[in-house]
């Protein structure tokens, strides 16, 4: 049995709140794989990724490197069009072993969206939800959530990560004012978002 954490997201720019989420959940959890997901376009999201998908696709290379756990996928990223996490997780099982274990990753603020989210109850049968705490919004009442999607109950996880205020907004925000982003996201995604001339 593989224990398989995935982190989704826009990732416009990836930043160390993101790096924070999966390490926590990579030694919490026990995970043995760690897999961070650009979303194609994301329909969620009130405007548009401003870095192209190969552009935000690059920048998590560059944060995450390939260490033998964590891994970037682009399967969303490849796929025309909206994307579901309901069938971005539906093609994922399809390469696990029936016993092997998805543990998908919601920021709170993420979760406070999830009656919108496809089909959530098939996507809860598929994976186990790991819900994580975000600076600026509130702790989700788990009674509340688990009566609302019972399917959540038995593989739900609160867990709690370092509370940086960081956010993607606030970079993209940063660089359009000629504000520094340094430390907020790995050096060579800043020389990235640089050479590329991204958010200004
Ligand atoms: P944006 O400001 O563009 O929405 P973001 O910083 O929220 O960007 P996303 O790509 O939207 O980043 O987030 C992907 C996932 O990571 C979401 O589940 C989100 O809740 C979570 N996340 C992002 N930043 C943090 C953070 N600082 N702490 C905890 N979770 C975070
Ligand atoms: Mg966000």
């Amino acid at each position: 049995m593989t224990r398989i954490g995935v982190l989704g997201g826009t990732f416009d720019p990836i930043h160390l709140g993101h790096l924070v989420v999966g390490e926590e959940a990579r030694d919490r959890l026990e995970l043995d794989r760690l897999v961070f997901m650009p979303a194609g376009s994301p329909r969620l999201k009130e405007h548009a990724p401003l870095a192209s998908a190969v552009q935000r696709l690059e920048m998590v290379r560059l944060a995450v490197g390939d260490n033998g756990v964590t891994e970037v996928s682009s399967q969303e990223v490849d796929r025309e069009g909206s994307t579901y996490t309901v069938d971005t997780i539906t093609e994922f099982r399809g390469q696990l072993a029936e016993s092997d274990q998805i543990y998908f990753m919601v920021g709170m603020d993420a979760l406070e969206q999830f009656d919108r989210w496809k089909e959530p109850d098939r996507l809860l049968r598929m994976c186990n939800l790991v819900v994580v705490n975000r600076v600026g919004h509130q702790r989700v009442d788990v009674n509340d959530f688990v009566g609302r999607f019972p399917q959540a109950g038995p593989g739900l996880t609160l867990l709690t990560v370092p509370r940086l205020e960081i956010s993607s907004t606030d970079i993209r925000n940063r660089v359009r004012d000629g504000r520094s982003i340094k430390y907020l996201t790995p050096a060579p995604v800043v020389d990235y978002i640089g050479l590329e001339g991204l958010y200004r």
